[in-house]
């Protein structure tokens, strides 16, 4: 089955009782054993495992052509329990320009597991080579990277990660299923912020893992969902399928968008640098091409400015919403250096773009009004 009809009808399981075409929320907390102590609905307390949840497990590995997923709470939740299924003294390797928060968890709360990270440049293969280590585990890869819509080739980090025995890892949020299929290019592991486009309308939270194979690896990151407990309710998992419904179309759009806005920009004086994978000028563009089928929604650009006018260019938009986040139907604008803390590379000139589904005449009218 192709990716748009698995995303509209995977892991949808009609009411038996009621002939409801969608799946009810099953709010339980704990389900009924038999009289011979057995589970005859396969569910014993709702950390474990509940329908909407596997529901949505269900979905997204097979969006992602994977054996295995589980769900979490939020994307940082998810890649926690990727962390958490390796040991203490063990070595991982990751992106320089990555999503900071998983960046922030690596540095201050996994230092004191005593595990060791390398942040490498992975477009370098040569400081990837060097940077392993004897206990070097796994190697995590996020393309495009954010803020700067880096793309990493997948399949040649993976045979690196392959070679030294290490498992490769892919933060897939930004392209999801629809735009690239990390498995195919020798990824292991796949995760996402489901907060992002899966969920897709900013107002549900989560995470999840999947898995190429139901392995030793996968039984650990299962383990720590159902004992750690850092689980999404049956709402969230309801909210996040419904809007996975969609993912198909709203991709599509977000790329078209995403490309005339970032071709508006390039053309525009005032505007020093645009970081997006669809421009011929930008590095990464043969290899978005190879790896991906569009370019996704995000958008970075340098103001001919310093922070202080850079930051007056956000605040003139009216349709664009100033906020964090991005993978809604809404577009947003957000000031990323301020935004990620002291341990910041992005330049203070760097305005970070999420393109939504709005007409792109609004979209565009809106931008060239800031920046005039
Ligand atoms: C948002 C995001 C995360 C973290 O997800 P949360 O749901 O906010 O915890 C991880 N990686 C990427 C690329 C993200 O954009």
């Amino acid at each position: 089955m192709k990716t748009e009809t698995i995303a509209v009808h995977a892991g949808n399981h009609p009411d038996e009782a009621s002939g409801a075409i969608v799946q009810p929320i099953n709010l339980a907390s704990t389900f009924q054993r038999s009289a011979d102590g057995s589970y005859p609905k396969g569910h014993k307390y709702s950390r474990t495992s509940n329908p909407n949840r596997i529901s949505l497990e269900e979905c997204v590995y097979k969006l992602e052509g994977g054996a295995a997923a589980a769900a979490f709470s939020s994307g940082s939740a998810a890649a926690m329990a990727i962390f958490q299924s390796l040991s203490s003294g063990d070595h991982v390797i990751v992106p320089d320009d990555m999503y900071h928060g998983v960046a922030t968890m690596l540095r201050n709360i996994f230092s004191r597991w005593n595990l060791e990270v390398s942040f490498v440049n992975m477009q370098d293969f040569d400081e990837v080579k060097k940077s392993f280590q004897s206990n070097t585990k796994l190697v995590l890869v996020e393309t495009p990277s954010n803020p700067m819509l880096k793309i990493t080739d997948i399949a040649a980090i993976a045979d690196i990660a392959h070679y030294h025995m290490a498992i490769c890892a892919c933060d897939n949020t930004f392209a999801t299923p629809i735009l690239q299929h990390p498995f195919d290019l020798g990824a292991d592991i796949i995760f996402h912020a489901t907060t992002k486009y899966l969920g897709g309308h900013s107002d549900v939270l989560g995470g999840i893992v999947v898995s190429k194979h139901d392995d030793d690896f996968f039984k650990k990151i299962r383990e720590v969902q159902q004992v750690g407990g850092a689980v999404p309710s049956p709402f969230d998992c309801f909210m996040t399928l419904r809007g996975i419904r969609t993912l198909a179309i709203r991709m599509k759009v977000h790329s078209e968008n995403a490309m005339a806005v970032a071709r508006f920009l390039s053309n525009h004086p005032k505007i020093e640098k645009v970081y997006y994978p669809g421009l011929e000028t930008h590095d990464g563009h043969a290899l978005a091409s190879k790896q991906m089928s569009a370019y996704g929604g995000m958008i970075s650009f340098l103001y001919k400015g310093d922070d202080a006018a850079t930051r007056n260019v956000a605040s003139k938009v009216q349709l664009f919403t100033r906020a964090t986040s991005l993978g809604g139907v809404e577009s947003l604008i957000e000031h990323r250096a301020s935004m990620e803390g002291p341990h910041t590379k992005t330049p203070t000139n760097l305005l970070r773009l999420s393109i939504g589904i709005e007409n792109i005449d609004d979209l565009i009218a809106d931008l060239s009004q800031a920046l005039n």
